[in-house]
């Protein structure tokens, strides 16, 4: 829904320029995330979404760095605090999911322009050791492309189990969490094998990398345990995801704050989950970062983010599109997120 209005906005956002949105709406601290940049065809992210080269991702830094300043995270999380904004327009860059290509693709770039980033690791895919299971319906996807005398034997698999569509991609990008043990047996089915692309491409940051990239200055935070969608989780599995996924990151890459991304997004998430977060007494974060655009949040510690990828749009239209959005939705007084 909101990517169809996004698009049909876009091309209207050229009309102004971005520092008269910057002032109009007083949205000086912007969070735009990605997940990878590459120049080669991703197997476990190209059936689910589109990445930027390095090209594109540096046209989007030369952007954001002509139009915003670099800001620390210490600076940020003391203005969040206080509800304030920056006197100058700032930005500060997050990654979720851990991959690798931050160590070998990202993180030489950033350094190279003094930008700071936080990324946000799934604790069990640190060290290669799990694979996210929406990579794991790509891997199956792009393997099926391979091998389309596959089809038949999946498709009936799938049927067995109660998956059925016309399109065969389809159903295996309907197959949610819960059923996420069907991708083992299925690759089992089709000769594949997700422990070898793990070893061989070993798709995530290792820890000796995330102690690297944690000396040279960059945060880390947390992504849940195993990238599950929090609205299909009772609270309880909500706090234990987070609980144990940022204490494990706090405590083995010794990080000065808790932080926290919801996988996928925090749509469909109580104000309870918020309450125990940030409780004065017992806090379990700090700070938690979503993905709902240019957007407040009625809790200010949850920081709502511009997501950057899956979309051919730019890194100026994307923000611009943004701004545009914001002020429609100040206009119907709908530019906070309010969880119920
Ligand atoms: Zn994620």
């Amino acid at each position: 829904m909101k990517k169809s209005i996004l698009d049909i906005i876009s091309p209207l956002s050229s009309i102004c320029t971005t520092s008269f949105y910057q002032n109009i709406t007083n949205r000086k601290l912007i969070f735009p995330f990605y997940h990878s940049v590459s120049d080669i065809p991703q197997l476990h992210i190209s059936s689910l979404y589109t990445t930027r080269s390095v090209i594109e991702f540096k046209k989007d830094l030369e952007f954001l760095l002509k139009h915003y300043e670099i800001i620390e995270p210490d600076k940020a999380f003391i203005l969040i605090t206080k509800k304030q904004q920056p006197i100058k327009p700032s930005f500060l860059l997050s990654f979720d999911d851990g991959l690798s290509e931050f160590y070998e693709i990202i993180a030489p770039i950033l350094i190279q322009k003094g930008i700071p980033a936080i990324n946000f690791i799934n604790t069990a895919f640190v060290d290669n050791k799990d694979l996210f299971y929406r990579s794991k319906a790509s891997l199956l996807i792009n393997h099926i492309k391979e091998n389309p005398q596959l089809n038949k034997l999946l498709s009936v698999f799938l049927a067995d189990n109660g998956f059925t569509n016309n399109n065969l991609y389809n159903i295996i990008l309907s197959i949610n969490f819960n059923n996420r043990e069907l991708f083992d047996k299925a690759a089992k089915i089709c000769n594949y094998s997700f422990e070898d692309f793990l070893q061989v491409k070993k798709p995530y940051l290792t820890s000796v990398q995330i102690n690297e990239l944690s000396k040279q200055g960059f945060l880390f935070g947390a992504h849940s345990i195993n990238h599950p969608k929090y609205s299909e989780l009772n609270l309880q599995e909500q706090i234990r995801q987070t609980q144990e996924s940022v204490e494990f990151v706090k405590n083995k890459f010794e990080q000065p704050y808790k932080l926290f991304a919801f996988p996928f997004t925090d749509f469909g998430v109580s104000p309870e989950l918020f309450n125990k977060f940030f409780n004065h007494e017992n806090h379990i974060l700090d700070f938690s970062f979503a993905t709902a655009g240019l957007k407040n949040d009625e809790f200010c510690r949850n920081i709502q983010r511009i997501p950057m990828e899956g979309t051919s749009a730019n890194g100026k239209k994307i923000i611009k599109t943004e701004y545009l959005y914001y002020l429609l939705k100040v206009a119907l007084s709908k530019n906070c997120v309010i969880h119920k």
